[in-house]
């Protein structure tokens, strides 16, 4: 009987060598996870793939679009499975093939066998699957390089796979074979981008946001919760924390001199993010920074806000331009959350003319002028947190679960 499946390809992991099982049973998790609401038996391995297969036996075009967005997937075919039994795969192709989206004049077949003793090699296979297509589709031509359309026959042990369409994926690595991460979380659009770039080269993202509660309302934060939402599939955020930051805004634009602030407010936001670190175990933080896009982003300014943390800071986004991160964005679903304007800290007692060139000695004297280490920990102190089921490999901080649960907005 002919079944529909989800064939998963996948390269990076491929060539891990004694890793591979790891990776691959990192994968398999997160595929599953993120299937969890559909109508998914088993997601298990067969020869060089995965297989993803419905209880009902047809597995849909929207589970192989969510497979698409899991990090780690190369590719995902919709694909008939058949018995050896020649009609039947041959039919299969026929039906694979007049499902393929018009317009479309030349195809190919293309044979493959793995691990299997079945008698007819690629060659015939190819000649006899060619030969039924032909047959069914006069007015189409068959083209060896470069076809509009490729017929993939794959013979795995007792099953023939049959498949066309082969829609691209993420690429990357499965979440949580890198290590955990802190971001810098805004609802704009560059840090949602930032974040799942680095999650998708397999590192588990743990957002942090500073909004400017309670001096403005906190439409940011759910902003953020919408952003991390929309990047569910990805599956690369577990939890996200909250820091209202107004008030503490309020009392650095108080003392320290205006075209300083701003550098204040991101020196105190690393050393914040630099302690949720240590309770998640995280290894770097990421921000979404582009050189020269603001004033804030400066290599000088960047350099004197590094200079308070001593974890690596990861900036995905460095080379990039807006253009480039907005279609990003767009592909990850984020664009027309991170569209809508919330004052957030960012926003917050904005200086007329920020320094664009800060010197470090002078970052160093204006930060004397307030008790920083104090403020750290108060702001530690008050962090809230929002859990998200979307990161299979999300591992809370133990020793905090239950001081955050009594912390965490209801
Ligand atoms: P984004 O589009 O990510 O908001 P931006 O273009 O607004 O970035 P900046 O405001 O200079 O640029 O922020 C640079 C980086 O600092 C952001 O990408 C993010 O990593 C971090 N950041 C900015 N605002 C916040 C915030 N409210 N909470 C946490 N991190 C922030
Ligand atoms: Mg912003």
């Amino acid at each position: 009987m002919t079944e529909r499946v989800c064939l998963v390809h996948y390269h990076e992991i491929g060539l891990k060598g004694k890793n591979r099982a790891t990776f691959e049973n990192r994968l398999i998790a997160n595929i599953s996870h993120a299937l969890r609401n559909m109508d998914v038996s088993r997601v298990c391995r067969i020869s060089g793939h995965l297989l993803v297969e419905a209880n009902d036996g047809a597995a849909t075009q929207q589970m192989a679009h969510a497979i698409s967005r899991v990090p780690g997937v190369a590719r995902v075919s919709l694909a008939y499975r058949c018995g050896l039994d020649e009609k039947e795969f041959c039919s299969a192709a026929v039906r694979a093939l007049g499902e393929a989206p018009e317009p479309w004049q030349t195809f190919k077949v293309h044979a493959r066998r793995s691990s299997t003793d079945y008698p007819l090699h690629t060659l015939e296979l190819n000649q006899i699957v060619g030969a039924e297509l032909c047959a069914a589709f006069p007015q189409k031509k068959v083209l060896m390089h470069g076809p509009d359309c490729t017929v993939v026959v794959h013979v795995v042990q007792g099953s023939v796979y049959v498949y066309v369409d082969s829609g691209p994926g993420v690429g990357g690595l499965p979440v949580g074979s890198a290590g955990k991460v802190i971001s810098l979380f805004s609802s704009g659009f560059d840090s949602p981008v930032a974040t799942w770039m680095v999650g998708r080269r397999g590192a588990v993202c743990v957002p942090v946001h500073f909004s400017g509660r309670p001096v403005t309302s906190d439409e940011s934060e759910w902003l953020c919760q919408d952003i991390i939402r929309a990047m569910a599939p990805s599956g690369v955020v577990g939890r996200l924390y909250v820091v209202p930051f107004g008030e503490h805004q309020r009392q650095i634009s108080l003392v320290v001199p205006q075209s300083l602030r701003v550098l204040m407010y991101r020196r105190v936001m690393f050393r914040v993010a630099e302690r949720v670190a240590v309770w998640e175990g995280a290894k770097a933080l990421v921000t979404g920074e582009s050189l020269g896009q603001v004033a804030s982003q400066t290599l000088e300014n960047i350099a004197v806000v590094n200079e308070c943390v001593s974890l690596p800071v990861l900036r995905p986004l460095i080379g990039s331009d807006k253009q480039e991160i907005m279609r990003r964005a767009e592909d990850l679903g984020t664009y027309e959350i991170s569209s809508l304007d919330a004052p957030d800290c960012c926003t917050l007692f904005m200086p007329r003319r920020p320094e664009t060139h800060a010197r470090l000695d002078q970052i160093l004297e204006a930060w004397e002028l307030f008790d920083h280490e104090a403020m750290i920990d108060e702001l530690v102190e008050r962090i809230e947190y929002v859990d998200f089921d979307q990161c299979k490999a999300y591992k809370p901080p133990k020793h905090l679960r239950a001081r955050h649960r009594e912390l965490a907005p209801a």
